[in-house]
């Protein structure tokens, strides 16, 4: 009975290869085999889907809006570059949170990473050939792991000495699953999941026909793909090392408000007090918030900044939150914010980009606005809103100044001065807009120049009520006035 069992298992053996356990190199070669990954030295692959904007919620903690998405990606895996193209159009019905909602027109945008992006062109490698091309030319690490009750082979390897990658292998040797962890300013260390499944061949490389991707807890994609097109002309160029550096051109307003233009936007504003000074808006990177403090610094010397108004929890607003908790400021924000910003931004773990806050951790001072708070030394005041009924964010403030009739306002009015998917057709206003036009209203604030967090200079208000009236202009830009 036993010696009708020997030439199966031999046979068995060596369907395994050598029949001795698996390693690294033989999963990884069996992969490669699989998909075809040895002879792929580009790829074009295109589809449809639902895109979601990362960092964009309309709640502090709820999912990312969605788009609808086309979708184009054209891999280099020899330079190491990847091209990604998306049209996106509105999806969300009534327009809930950022990304430039509600989009009036197809929005289109380009995303090109290569040797001089952050993470050195990592972002092929998590692509399922990028994937095994850059296991194999590192030390990786192998596991045997059951994920919802299937038996997967898991292999590790480390980028750049930095970010770990550890990708899923099933039994028909199709890479299923890639994770790994990108620094944020905000979230700290962020897991990136993607899941390939419903791979086809194409002359000999298979490619997965549906691609989920999630960023942090939420989805950022879910793709659909209908076209693959391996070895296609790439022409790609390598993009130039991303502008990190912060630049601040304060404009002075009002006696003691400065508009703090500059790079990357978006902008803030400074305000003093007879003791201190108030930083109005927490800036896209923590850099910029750096630059905005030091250039306050010099503005109104020896006083400190005491306070620190944080519009709202987008990722393009937030994220120098933690450096101003660093500077001891206290923060005054939506109270809808407590348990985002105690138990999440301040709690995660920074190991990958080590911040202000992570070298110097201080208790955090928040004061949680519920619908109105006044900062006042007896002779300036600064009263802080918040904006109900503005789709952007359910925890939007806004900042305004009684006496100057300034406001400061953050994305449900911008002024970037050029034709934008979102401008509204002639005759339309937008939901935004009208929110902003209820609440002025509502709270009967005399506002006579706007402050817009994105944008070049303060604008009058007349280009508000203007839009308000139906009557859609293209917005202009008043000189700024120096400091
Ligand atoms: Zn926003």
């Amino acid at each position: 009975m036993w010696k009708r069992w020997v030439p199966v298992l031999a046979l068995l053996a060596l369907c395994a290869g050598t029949g001795a356990p698996k390693d690294a190199k033989s999963v990884l070669d069996d992969v490669s085999k699989a998909i075809g990954a040895a002879s792929l030295n580009t790829i074009q692959y295109s589809g449809s889907g639902v895109y979601s904007q990362f960092g964009q919620s309309y709640l502090p903690n709820g999912p990312y809006p969605k788009f609808y998405a086309k979708y184009t990606r054209v891999v280099d895996y020899g330079k190491n570059i990847s091209r990604e193209e998306m049209v996106r159009t509105q999806f969300e019905n009534p327009p809930r949170g950022g990304g430039g909602q509600p989009l009036y027109r197809p929005a289109r945008g380009v995303t090109v990473t290569g040797e001089n992006s952050p993470w050195g062109g990592g972002a092929v490698a998590l692509t399922p050939h990028g994937w095994v091309k850059a296991a194999m030319a590192s030390n990786p690490t192998m596991k045997s792991m059951s994920v919802k009750g299937k038996q997967m082979t898991v292999i590790s390897f480390t980028v750049r000495d930095k970010y770990k990658v550890n990708g899923y292998v099933d039994s028909q040797n199709l890479l299923e699953k890639v994770e790994t962890w990108m620094p944020n300013p905000i979230l700290g260390d962020t897991l990136i999941e993607t899941d390939y499944s419903d791979y086809k061949d194409f002359s000999g490389v298979k490619f997965p026909m549906k691609i989920f991707q999630k960023d942090g807890v939420f989805p950022v994609l879910d793709l659909t793909v209908s076209d693959v097109q391996p070895n296609a002309p790439a022409n790609l160029e390598a993009p130039r090392a991303p502008q990190t550096a912060a630049h601040v051109e304060s404009q002075k307003i009002a006696d003691g408000v400065w508009y703090l233009a500059g790079t990357p936007d978006p902008n803030s504003m400074a305000v003093e007090f007879k003791d201190y000074v108030v930083i109005i808006e927490s800036s896209v990177t923590e850099a910029r918030a750096l630059a905005n403090m030091e250039e306050v610094k010099r503005l109104a010397p020896g006083k400190p900044i005491r306070y620190h108004v944080n519009s709202h929890h987008h990722s393009d607003h937030a994220a120098g939150l933690r450096a101003y908790v660093a500077e001891g400021s206290i923060v005054l924000t939506h109270e809808m914010n407590k348990k985002f910003y105690e138990q999440m931004v301040l709690k995660n773990p920074h190991t990958l980009e080590p911040d202000r806050f992570s070298q110097n951790p201080k208790p955090a001072k928040f004061i949680w606005v519920k619908d109105k708070y006044v900062l006042s030394d007896g002779d300036r005041s600064l009263e802080v809103y918040t904006v109900p009924g503005a789709g952007h964010t359910a925890n939007l403030l806004m900042s305004y100044l009684p006496k100057e009739k300034i406001l400061f306002i953050t994305d449900i009015f911008n002024q970037f001065g050029e034709p934008r998917p979102n401008d509204p057709p002639p005759g339309i206003v937008t939901p935004y807009y009208a929110a902003l036009g209820d609440n002025l209203k509502r709270l009967h604030l005399d506002v006579q120049q706007l402050a817009p967090s994105h944008g070049k200079a303060v604008v009058s208000v007349d280009l508000l009520n203007k839009a308000l009236e139906g009557v859609v202009k293209a917005p202009e830009v008043t000189p700024p006035s120096g400091n």
